[in-house]
């Protein structure tokens, strides 16, 4: 198995934006989201709801809290004036967080551009997990532990038996999660998470990054782990 190096790119000259494992420059060539393999299109496109949405909500919550600020001032001759100008610089703040998640995320094609890759090029190894959600206080967060692998199945050194996972879509979501009244009519324990056997792909760059497929369901390890690999 052998990957291109980072090469310098043929139109532009430059290696900056050329993807390490495909050889791509994403610069010149942007990816297209119907490029990707179906699975990866449905991540995509639950992300660049999640984006733009979290954008909207963010950019929105100045102007309709000094809207509120005006409609009830409209009302009372005492609405302090201070706090309409706290109001106004809350609103500049949080459109500028919110315009830095949207460049932030900018580069979410290339990341499933690659995992896409690494599932279709590398070699998977063979291992029995189990799906956990884990629910906090205002999100949840999603892993597959790893039991067992099949025999002569190598985990790479250093890497969690642990991986943790984005959002399923819910075309996805279907592989693993499965009906508690099934599960107990057929003599297992509701609370019980099976067991699946599946593949995992690693991305080559040792990040852990990781593509894991059980019966047709796709899972791509969170993006947190390639920010680790870039800010080394
Ligand atoms: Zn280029």
């Amino acid at each position: 198995m052998s990957f291109p190096n980072p090469t310098q790119c043929p139109i532009c000259h430059k290696s900056n934006n050329t993807d390490s494992l495909t050889g791509r420059c994403t610069r010149c060539q942007p990816i297209r989201i119907d490029e990707l393999p179906p699975d990866f299109q449905a991540y995509a496109r639950s992300a660049r709801f999640q984006k733009y949405k979290e954008f909207a909500v963010g950019a929105l919550i100045g102007p309709v809290l000094i809207f509120i600020y005006f409609f009830y001032s409209a009302f009372s001759k005492s609405a302090p004036q201070g706090f309409l100008w706290l109001l106004i610089g809350g609103s500049v703040i949080f459109l500028g967080l919110s315009v830095r998640t949207l460049v932030r995320k900018k580069d979410l094609l290339t990341r499933y551009y690659r995992l896409a890759y690494v599932m279709q090029h590398g070699k998977p190894i063979d291992a029995e997990m189990q799906y956990e959600v884990v629910s906090g206080k205002s999100s949840s967060r999603r892993f597959f532990n790893v039991s067992q692998l099949a025999p002569g199945q190598t985990w790479p050194e250093g890497v969690s038996h642990r991986i943790e996972v984005d959002i399923p879509p819910r075309s996805e979501a279907k592989a693993v999660t499965y009906d508690p009244w099934k599960r107990f009519f057929e003599g297992f324990n509701p609370a019980d998470k099976p067991k699946l056997w599946g593949k995992v792909y690693f991305d080559t760059d040792r990040s852990g990054s990781a593509v894991i497929c059980i019966h047709d369901g796709l899972f791509l390890s969170v993006s947190e782990n390639n920010a680790v690999k870039f800010s080394r």
